[in-house]
């Protein structure tokens, strides 16, 4: 599995793969990424470090993924982060977070900022329909609303593709998307070994009457594919 590569467009920066202690969650329908986990800390913390060894700091930028939140990256990882920050210069790097962890963002950040570095914190809120967000894609985000996962997320991504969407139900998500958060990331759902599918027609609405609307806003990335930003897997490597 490929685990770095460079972002070139919109927001410029290095992008980060690395794997924790597992998602805590774990229940969201559409996901298969928690599978990218380990409880062996030693094994995490060696294979992250060789990997944060070929981050270059391009740009100043790093945002690290771990298919959960960054709480679940041991504390050498964590450490590693910050003196690779030092060492390349990287004065904003971006973690995930989901909504279970929020209230450890704070201190998250304020360690971050007291190493001369900006944390910016990512959620996957996928819709802002609760209804459909809380009880059927089962994201337990507690029903929040924007305003409530906005006081500890300063971007988030969106999950389109999925039966039952509409391009009013897509421009509305992007539109609350845009209004309360620095950044919007939105994934078109791939077929995983879950028995969520993406549904043809929605993606195909999507293409044709939502992105038009809002493909040159630069505070959008769009990942058709989930391997769009040149890390993760295929569905045929996760079940290999
Ligand atoms: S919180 Fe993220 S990693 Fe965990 S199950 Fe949900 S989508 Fe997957």
């Amino acid at each position: 599995m490929e685990r770095y590569s460079i972002i070139t467009d919109g927001n410029p920066r290095e992008i980060m793969l690395l794997r924790g202690n597992g998602c805590k969650w774990r229940r969201c329908s559409f996901c298969d990424y928690h599978l990218d986990f380990s409880r062996d800390e030693n094994s995490n913390f060696e294979l992250n470090k060789k990997e944060l060894s070929r981050v270059k700091g391009i740009y100043h930028c790093l945002e690290v993924i771990n298919s959960g939140s960054f709480c679940d990256l041991d504390e050498g990882t964590i450490k590693r982060i910050i003196s690779l920050c030092h060492e390349k210069n990287i004065t904003e790097l971006h973690f995930e977070c989901h909504y279970m962890h929020r209230d450890m963002v704070p201190a998250a950040k304020e360690r971050f900022r007291s190493e001369g570095i900006k944390l910016l914190i990512k959620t996957g809120a996928e819709t802002f329909d609760v209804h459909f967000r809380d009880d059927i894609l089962q994201k337990g985000f507690e029903y929040a609303s924007p305003v409530q996962i906005a006081e500890y997320a300063d971007e988030v991504c969106l999950l389109f593709g999925l039966s039952g969407q509409t391009a009013d139900s897509m421009m509305s998500d992007i539109r609350t998307g845009l209004d309360y958060f620095d950044r919007v990331c939105i994934n078109i759902m791939n077929s995983n070994s879950t028995s969520v599918c993406p549904d043809p027609d929605v993606i195909s609405v999507f293409d044709h009457k939502v992105l038009p609307l809002f493909k040159s806003d630069t505070r959008l990335d769009i990942l058709h594919d989930n391997t769009d930003f040149g890390v993760g897997t295929k569905i045929q490597e996760v079940l290999r």
